[in-house]
């Protein structure tokens, strides 16, 4: 989407500190982070929300976990544990309408979470 930010990012238009990129999936470091390791994992495509993705992306869901699995790992995260969060919709706290997955690790969190 022409003037989405995070296909901007996927598009290398604006720049990122990215530490993951393939075909369907990029990740890179929250520009706030709300925690000692805060990336983010976009999709390539652009889907707003949650709502939005079909049955057909379930391969690039599975595909965006992993690779957030495996960022979390790289990080040395994989035994002391991190969070992963996907808001949806403003209620939920989305600001930024292209799905895209918080991995946040580094500290203790908290449950329920606020
Ligand atoms: P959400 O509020 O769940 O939609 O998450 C959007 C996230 O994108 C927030 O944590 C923002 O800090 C982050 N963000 C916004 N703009 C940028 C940017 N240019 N580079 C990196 N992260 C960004
Ligand atoms: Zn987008």
């Amino acid at each position: 989407m022409a003037d989405c930010l995070f296909c901007k990012i996927a598009r290398k238009e604006i720049p990122a500190k990215i530490v993951y990129d393939d075909r369907q999936v990029v990740a890179f470091e929250d520009i706030h982070p709300q925690a000692p390791t805060h990336t983010l994992v976009i999709s390539k495509s652009h889907f707003a929300t949650l709502n939005d993705v079909g049955a057909e992306q379930e391969g690039l869901l599975g595909h965006m976990m992993l690779v957030a699995a495996r960022v979390a790992k790289d990080k040395g995260l994989n035994t002391e544990g991190y969070r992963l969060v996907a808001n949806c919709l403003e209620g939920a706290g989305q600001s930024v309408f292209h799905i895209h997955l918080h991995l946040l690790g580094g500290r203790r969190f908290a449950w329920p979470p606020g």
